[in-house]
């Protein structure tokens, strides 16, 4: 956990990045972004991926909306006020910020930016907006992964399934689904999550590709200069 008196400075537990996933040498950190319209599976996926890979951490967002049941602050979001909020935006402490279902959620910045270059990978689960403004703002560091439900059918099944939501907020996730849908163009990647674990081996393996991006790989210069000494 870093040693800064900010609390949006801890990130969850991930070990040092430097050595990632068999690399040898150095590189920098990148930010992996999961969206999603709601229901497809981004937190299913998120959860197996930060189990599974011990080299990516979890961006926590700040958040205005209310903490649901089963959420721990500082883990799911950080939750704090309105009042609190405007304060971040104000003092430019987030990276990207957006205002969803009503809600403001952002990404602060303190987290993230000295963990990438010390070759920390970050996921984000964030949406359309927040993914634009990243890209905008960090484009080399930025990957963007959509992921999409075999069928609209699959995914209202799946949100009733998952039984977090009453009847109301369904069908406004629903609605909302087509909007999110609509901006598939704008992410580097986009999977269909119909068999989990085939979904899962595709994200896994889109990270795996992109952490080896010769630019990312900062030991590089170094490491071709001695082989052609
Ligand atoms: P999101 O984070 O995109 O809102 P979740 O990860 O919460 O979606 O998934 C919604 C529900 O669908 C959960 O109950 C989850 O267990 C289930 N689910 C996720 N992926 C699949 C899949 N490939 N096949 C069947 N059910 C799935
Ligand atoms: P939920 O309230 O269900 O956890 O999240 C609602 C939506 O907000 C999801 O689409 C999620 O991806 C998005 N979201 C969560 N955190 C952030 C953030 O920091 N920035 C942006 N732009 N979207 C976020």
């Amino acid at each position: 956990m870093a040693s800064n008196t900010s609390p949006f400075a801890s990130t969850q537990p991930a070990s040092a990045g430097s050595d990632v996933a068999g690399d040898v040498l150095h590189r920098r950190g990148l930010m992996f972004i999961l969206s999603s319209p709601s229901g497809a599976g981004k937190t299913t996926i998120a959860r197996r991926l930060l189990a599974e890979d011990g080299h990516v951490a979890m961006s926590v967002s700040a958040t205005t909306r209310p903490m649901r049941p089963g959420e721990v602050d500082g883990v799911d979001y950080h939750f704090i006020t309105p009042e609190a909020f405007e304060r971040m935006v104000a003092a430019g402490e987030f990276l990207e910020w957006a205002h969803v279902f009503g809600h403001s959620y952002g990404t602060p910045k303190a987290q993230v930016k000295a963990g990438l270059r010390e070759g920390q990978d970050y996921l984000f689960d964030i949406d359309w907006q927040g993914s634009q403004q990243l890209h905008q703002k960090l484009e080399r560091d930025v990957v963007r992964v959509f992921i999409l439900p075999p069928s609209i059918d699959e995914l209202r099944r799946r949100l009733t399934g998952r039984g977090t939501d009453s009847p109301q907020v369904i069908s406004q996730r629903m609605e909302r689904a087509r909007a999110e849908i609509s901006h598939w163009d704008g992410y580097d990647y986009v999977v269909v999550n119909d068999d989990i674990d085939v979904c899962f081996a595709k994200v896994s393996q889109i990270l795996a590709a992109e952490r080896m991006r010769r630019t990312r790989q900062t030991g590089l210069i170094d490491f071709v200069r001695d082989l052609m000494e």
